[in-house]
Order: C-alpha cells, then structure tokens, then sequence
C-alpha cells in the first residue's frame, strides 16, 4: 500500500487517513513503547504479508494480527519469556485463561492428570468441572507427594499441574523431584508461578517444561489490571501458541502498557513486599493469640529446607492460624476492623489485603494443617512497617 495525497481526499476519507503514522516518520524514540492498539497489522507489500504467515508458519514470531501480537504485546511476551527463562510466552486475559490455556494445550478426551491438592480453588474447579465434562480425569496428589508421585503416573497421565507454595496453605513442593520422575515418564509439568514470580523462582532451570503466571499479581503489581501468562520451553511451545490462538487468547494495548510499566519496578516492589512480610510473620509467630505462620521462609515451615534450596526469595503474600480459642466470628470482627488491611481476593498489589479461609476450604483442600482454627491470609503491601504493625497489633487485642 501506498500513501495517497491527503488533500485531494474527500474529508470523509481523510477522517479515515489522517493520524494514523506518527510525524516525522515515526522516528522519534520514547523510553517507553507507546500504547498500540491495533487490530488490523499493515503490510507495505503483500509479498510482505504472506512472508508474515511462512514466518508463523514455521514456528517464528511474527506479525499478522492484532490477535496475534502488537509491537507492545509481543515485546511484553519476549520481556516474560527472558525473565522466567523459557523459550516463549503468550499473555491472555487473565492467570486463570493462563491454567485454562496451559492444560488445554496438553489434554484429550480420556487423558488424566495429576493435580496438587493445595492449588488455587479456581484451578480445581476447572478440573472438575470444564475438563471432567471433556472427559479428562483429574487426580488431586498431596503436595508433599515429591518424588512418590511415580506412584500416581498412569499409562494416559499427561500433565502434572503444580503450584509451591499453595497461595492458601503454603505447602512447598519438591518440584526438582517430580520433574524428574515426570521427565522419565513422559508427562509434562506445568507450574503455577504467581507466588514467588520469575525473579524468586527459576521454574525452568528445575526442569519445569510450562510455567503459569497471574500477570494480576506482582508482574501488573498495582490492582488495575488483569492478565495471564503462559510460558513454554522449546518443545511446547508450539501447542502452548496453537492452544492460546484457537482459542483467540490476547490481551489489550492499555493493559499491555500497564503490565510493562508496573515491570520496571518489580524488583523494587518484590524486595519491599519480602522484607516487610517477613518482619511481620515472625512478629506474627511470637503472639500469643497465634498458633502457627504459614510462610515458607520462616525455619519454622515445614518445607523451610526446600525453599531454602529453590528459593531466591519470599513475596509479600503468608498465612496466620489462630488459636482455637477464637471463633471465626471473633476474627471476621478484627478484620472489618483494619484501616490498612482491604478484605478482598487478589494479591500482589501495591495495598495490604487480608483474606479470612475458614474451615470449610481448609477441609476441602484436605492440607497438612490438621487443624480447624480460624486463619487468615494477609497480603503485605508497599505501606510502611510501622502502620501495618499498629494496625495488627490492635487488631489482635480485639480477639476474643
Ligand atoms: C489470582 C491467581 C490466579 C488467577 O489469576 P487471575 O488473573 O485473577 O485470573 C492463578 N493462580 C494463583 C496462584 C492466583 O493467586
């Protein structure tokens, strides 16, 4: 296509002409990409278009639709690939599109998986719901199975869905042993991330072949957006992409501009959310109306060692159990009390959340907590450490 002379143009074409490359070219550099929203591609050539489609094709990045990838999403996706270590990575529209994409892109009619019992509960409803009814069958496996998931492998076993630390109950798994039983027996892993994000967890280099990530979470890291990501090695890749574009996954300019910027400073957040988390944990751990903290960098995990070993970092997100003595209405009263703690779902944001899981979840997710007290999840945000303590601390002396 060439460029036509404006001013001869009908105005009601030039409504549609105008405005659309940037001036002087377009050569001006910005630090930050501009937002780029765009369904339409616009080849100069059609020679140009078609070498577009034997790119993809072929298994390369390339532009053909908006769908497809924009200047902005598909630097995003190389920006998630790099950072966690895999060879590609598709955004979508939520962490959960992410699950949904990353399991689909493995299964058939008459398959089984095996699927942590502690995993994110929308995770498990997927399972038993969506994928039952397509007739793949799901086993839920205790996550402190490690290496005795050989146990479980079936002949028609083809994913093992895992997520460490469980982002309710905290439970690590052993991740390097059950890639390589998986490994041996030719089951793919696929793990969800969101926890400890690329930067505290290098899932690949475990032998993890898919990783998951809610985008939502740190990665966006500001409560405004959601996303997903899935991020595959080189031999999955291509049934991750094929999955993730049947199915018509994408995610929008705006957001994909948010997701970018709120990466430049995750590190930065990352290092606040883990300081400040575990100087409230072990704060936590020395109250009397406490009986246990459910945060992996604490020695008093259960799984402390493995994280010690896997680990590069803790995030911002743990578990407080309560004493029995305090009933559930007792602690749902100190929450509504907070003025810094927001009840609410999600994490990872810039605010402090507090999230109570009462028993009924606990039991349903059959965890290693032995235990029906009341407990409550605390995301621990950006605010200073001397407000959040304040804040608790007359929290608990409502307890009763
Ligand atoms: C929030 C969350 C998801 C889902 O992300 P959404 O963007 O909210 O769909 C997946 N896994 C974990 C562990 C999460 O906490």
């Amino acid at each position: 296509m060439s460029a036509p002379t404006i001013g001869k143009l009908n105005q009601q074409t030039q409504c549609i002409a105008l405005g659309r490359v940037a001036p002087l070219n377009g050569t001006a550099k910005t630090a930050s990409l501009p937002v780029y929203q765009a369904s339409t591609i616009l080849f100069d050539t059609v020679e140009e278009l078609g070498q577009s489609q034997r790119d993809y094709a072929q298994g390369f990045e390339s532009y053909s639709y908006g769908r497809k990838g924009t200047p902005s999403s598909l630097a995003l996706c190389e920006a998630l690939a790099a950072l966690e270590g895999g060879h590609a990575a598709f955004i979508m529209s939520s962490g959960l599109a992410a699950i949904s994409t990353a399991l689909l892109s493995q299964v058939s009619a008459g398959d089984h998986i095996l699927v942590v019992d502690s995993a994110y509960g929308p995770t498990r409803a997927l399972c038993d719901g969506l994928l039952a009814r397509m007739g793949v069958r799901s086993t839920y496996y205790d996550p402190l199975i490690g290496a005795g998931i050989a146990d479980l492998i079936e002949e028609n076993t083809r994913v093992i869905f895992m997520e460490s630390p469980g982002s309710l109950t905290f439970e690590l798994q052993d991740i390097p042993a059950i890639c390589r039983v998986a490994a041996e027996r030719g089951v793919v892993t696929i793990l969800d991330n969101t926890w400890a994000t690329p930067l505290f967890f290098k899932a690949f280099s475990h032998g993890v072949d898919i990783v998951i990530q809610a985008v939502t979470k740190y990665l966006g890291g500001h409560s405004d957006v959601l996303m997903g990501a899935v991020i595959a090695n080189k031999n999955q890749h291509l049934k991750v992409r094929a999955t993730a574009h049947g199915l018509g996954q994408f995610a929008g300019g705006d957001d994909v501009a948010m997701v970018l910027r709120g990466l430049r400073t995750l590190s930065v957040r990352l290092r606040e959310h883990e300081k400040n988390a575990l100087a409230i944990a072990q704060w936590f751990e020395r109250q009397p109306q406490v009986e246990r903290v459910l945060h992996p960098a604490l020695l008093s995990h259960p799984q402390h060692d493995l994280w010690k070993r896997d680990f590069e970092g803790s995030s911002g997100l743990f578990g407080v159990v309560f004493k029995s003595e305090y009933s559930v209405k007792s602690v749902d009263k100190m929450l509504d009390g907070y003025h810094h703690f927001g009840i609410g779902y999600s994490w990872g944001g810039f605010e402090s959340l507090a999230l109570p899981v009462h028993a009924d979840d606990l039991i349903k997710i059959r965890n290693h907590l032995k235990s029906t007290n009341s407990m409550v999840r605390y995301q621990i945000g950006l605010e200073h450490l001397d407000d959040l303590m304040a804040d608790l601390a007359s929290g608990l002396k409502k307890l009763d």
